[in-house]
């Protein structure tokens, strides 16, 4: 974003040189401003981009101030002086005046923009005088939107797509969030000329304050939208299928972008964030992208070695368990963990632990005694070398 309003020339866009002064600004950013504004270009997208766009050049340009910045960080951009496709390093001695919050969501006022952002600007454009009464149908971006779900252990590992039921601000059906009663539209404002400033002149310096007829939408609409009372924004449960990807871990936040609040007249959706919460398995466990589980066995397949045959995330792996192997070793199983999102997967871990019968069959006893017979005679001492022996 940074970067892209780095790159973009304000001056352009207004179609004046470089070097114009505050009073030429002023006069092309009115006369685009009524010209493209949505109320009188309904439906036209073009329009609607160059409206913004005209907006966000005059609300940088008209600012002394912020215009000198915009002109030193053009000239450092061009020389070279940032690192291209990095936007700024915070820290890095460009990020006073806000430059770093810069978005259009900002300019429209979203209540996200640093103190000295280019938020402020607009945001004292349209609300200068301390009233607090925010224009209520300019455009915006949508808020962000927190909400979060509980998959179960597999699901998490291998990925799932789950409906998400969420109630959000979103366009009014009945008026498609004109705030307009159905059959009306809104109006340009004629007090302002649809540009939702009014400017004055005082000592050196012209400086703009809302239109207080339009409260500074730009518009009047004379028959509000019964449903939702001028505003354009209804509260709506909607249901959304959001496809989680495999690997989430427990507590993890998931952004998905554009699909939180809808943005007002025509600006973009802000973005939801999942918390995902993963339940616990009965068989695994996980670290990282590892997989654990632990496998019992019986002392005898310790000593003797065997295969046994365990469960992974999709289908069972014979797992070999080699002659003497220690209770309690972890043995590996290459890729059989958890998918990763780079591609491929962790491993699985199994871990040994001798399950001891609490009750033996005479049969089992007997055998067993002469085992440990036969041990002692063989040399095995389970505490030799143990504790200074
Ligand atoms: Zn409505
Ligand atoms: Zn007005």
């Amino acid at each position: 974003m940074n970067r892209e309003w780095l790159e973009k020339d304000f001056y352009k866009e207004l179609g004046v040189s470089s070097g114009a002064s505050q009073d030429e600004i002023k006069k092309a950013y009115r006369k685009l401003a009524r010209d493209l504004h949505p109320d009188k270009n309904p439906g036209d997208v073009k329009a609607e981009e160059r409206f913004k766009a005209v907006s966000e050049a005059h609300a940088v340009l008209s600012d002394p101030e912020k215009r000198t910045e915009y002109d030193e960080a053009r000239r450092l951009f061009a020389s070279g002086g940032f690192p291209r496709g990095g936007g700024f390093s915070p820290g890095g001695g460009y990020t006073q005046g806000g430059f770093n919050d810069f978005n259009l969501g900002d300019i429209f006022g979203a209540s996200n923009a640093g103190e000295g952002g280019l938020g402020d600007i607009l945001g004292g454009l349209f609300n200068r005088g301390g009233g607090g009464a925010r224009a209520s149908s300019r455009p915006r971006r949508g808020s962000d939107v927190e909400t979060e779900t509980t998959l179960g252990f597999r699901e998490a590992a291998q990925g799932v797509t789950v409906p998400l039921r969420m109630t959000s601000p979103s366009p009014c059906t009945t008026c498609h969030g004109s705030g307009a009663k159905p059959g009306t539209s809104p109006r340009v404002c004629p007090h302002c000329n649809g540009t939702g400033v009014i400017s004055r002149n005082q000592g050196a310096f012209g400086f703009s304050e809302p239109c207080e007829d339009c409260r500074g939408t730009g518009s009047i609409i004379d028959d509000p939208c019964v449903d939702c009372h001028g505003t354009g924004i209804q509260n709506r449960t909607r249901t959304i299928t959001v496809r989680i990807p495999p690997g989430v871990g427990d507590g993890q936040r998931i952004r998905l972008a554009g699909q939180g609040e809808a943005g007002l007249r025509g600006a973009p959706a802000g973005d939801l964030f999942v918390t995902v919460h993963v339940s616990q398995d009965k068989v695994f466990g996980r670290t990282g992208d590892d997989l654990t589980l632990v496998l019992p066995v019986s002392y005898s397949e310790l000593v003797l070695g065997t295969t046994v045959s365990v469960p992974t995330l999709e289908g069972r792996v014979g797992v070999k368990v080699p002659a003497g192997t220690a209770d309690g070793r972890t043995l590996r199983v290459r890729g059989r963990g958890v998918p990763k999102r780079s591609g491929g997967a962790g491993d699985l871990l199994v871990t040994v632990k001798v399950a001891v019968p609490q009750k033996l069959d005479d049969n089992a006893t007997e055998a067993l005694r002469s085992y440990a017979e036969a041990e002692k005679l063989g040399g095995f001492d389970p505490r030799a070398g143990w504790a200074g022996a």
